[in-house]
């Protein structure tokens, strides 16, 4: 490949819109606003946000657990969403509830306890019930969302293990609902625009993917420090960045893994789950994927992904902002790095709009529960393989 169509297929890559959403067929196409443009050629064209719906025509989203994901990410990112509205809050805390309602223009009457949540069956404005709840409680709420007959989109991890996964796809498909799994990572534009350049072949075939994410946990009392709230440490929580990446940015799934783990009994914060983890996923193409994951070590987050022609690299990979891709590939007898400029975007908003597509469209989502069952199989046999102190051979 000549630097000219590499660069090409990676500029290519980084300007592909969302294939799996906002499409030209987009729900909201009609009311699509056009700014005249006056700078010069040497300029990007200027465009406006949106096409925006109109807030009484939204998907409207009940969001189950006031934490921090939710006050930090979630409801911040409905500002910037296309097709989404906060309509409902669920919280075990109903004065923190009502100031939250309050911000962000929610009728106090959209505010509910856990006890008193099947009476969103009863609120018309709500299609969406999202899960943002410690990893042990998705599996009873998403069930509960889906008899009441409502979609749910559910925070990563999916649950606590590949069971409760299938049993909470076996309860949507009975209910007729949706089942979305919050990998934001997949409607990232960098994570997408690097995807689709390996889809393109700008690395060549590809051989190695490196990858690390980790970050130091302090409060030993947290529910991420319980087992049975948890399901596991830091490889549920952060290690499964860098395993859903691996498969992600691969295409493929992976036929065998071997891992290592440590869990200090004597610090406070490690008597239930791991500190570290380290796993090695081989997949029937021959790519080997190395990741470690840590909750005893400074915020570490990057993936590396190397083909036979060249490799990418995100660092950071799984920011909230400000993951930057770069390239490198020999030309001539010079190494040559380019560092695509994409667009930022809200990730919140990006998933959250995708869901609500597929519900206005009837499209299944491009991270179903199955996807979220996927890594916990897998996550099973990483353990397994780490106590066993053996390799474990997945299952096709
Ligand atoms: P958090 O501890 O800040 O919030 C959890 C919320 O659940 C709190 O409001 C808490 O009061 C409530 N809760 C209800 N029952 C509880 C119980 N029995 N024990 C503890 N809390 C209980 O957690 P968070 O960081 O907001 O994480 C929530 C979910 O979001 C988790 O599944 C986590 O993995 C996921 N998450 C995802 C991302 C992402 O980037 N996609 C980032 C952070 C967290």
């Amino acid at each position: 490949m000549t630097r000219r169509e590499f660069v090409r297929s990676v500029g290519v890559a980084s300007a592909v819109p969302g294939a799996f959403m906002q499409n030209d067929q987009s729900p909201n196409a009609a009311n699509e606003v056009q700014l005249s443009q006056i700078h010069g050629p040497s300029e990007q064209d200027e465009k406006a946000p949106g096409p925006f719906l109109p807030t009484k025509r939204r998907i409207g989203y009940a969001i189950v657990g006031l934490g921090r994901l939710s006050l930090d990410q979630i409801l911040p990112a409905f500002a910037v969403s296309q097709y989404c509205t906060p309509v409902a809050l669920v919280s075990g805390d109903r004065t923190k509830a009502l100031k939250i309602a309050d911000q962000y223009g929610i009728d106090a009457a959209g505010v509910y306890g856990y006890d008193s949540f099947e009476r969103l069956a009863e609120n018309p404005r709500v299609d969406v019930v999202y899960v943002v709840l410690p990893n042990g409680l998705h599996a009873e709420y998403v069930t509960r969302a889906a008899k009441i007959k409502k979609h749910v989109l559910c925070e990563k991890p999916m649950a606590v293990s590949s069971q409760e996964a299938r049993t909470m796809i076996r309860s949507c498909k009975a209910a007729g609902v949706k089942l979305m799994i919050a990998y934001r990572q997949q409607y990232e534009p960098n994570n997408k625009a690097l995807r689709q350049s390996i889809a393109n072949g700008a690395l060549g075939k590809v051989h190695g993917f490196v990858s690390s994410n980790s970050q130091q946990q302090g409060d030993p009392t947290q529910w991420r420090l319980n087992l049975k709230l948890a399901g596991g440490g830091c490889l549920p929580d952060v290690g499964l960045y860098c395993l859903n990446a691996a498969r992600f940015l691969s295409g493929e799934e992976p036929s065998e893994v071997s891992a290592t783990i440590w869990q200090p009994r004597d610090d406070p914060r490690f008597t239930q789950v791991e500190a570290s983890c380290s796993f090695t996923l081989k997949f029937p193409s021959g790519l080997i994927a190395s990741c470690s994951t840590s909750y005893d070590v400074h915020k570490s987050q990057f993936l590396r992904i190397e083909g036979d022609q060249a490799w990418a690299e995100l660092s950071p990979a799984f920011a909230y902002h400000g993951n930057k891709l770069r390239y490198s590939k020999l030309q001539g007898d010079m190494e040559t790095e380019t560092a695509p400029q994409i667009g930022e975007k809200n990730q919140f908003a990006l998933e959250m709009d995708h869901f609500a597509e597929c519900i206005l469209e009837k499209k299944e989502p491009h991270t179903p529960g199955e996807e979220g069952l996927r890594d916990h199989v897998i996550m099973e046999a990483i353990y397994q393989a780490a106590h066993s102190r053996k390799s474990v051979v997945l299952e096709a």
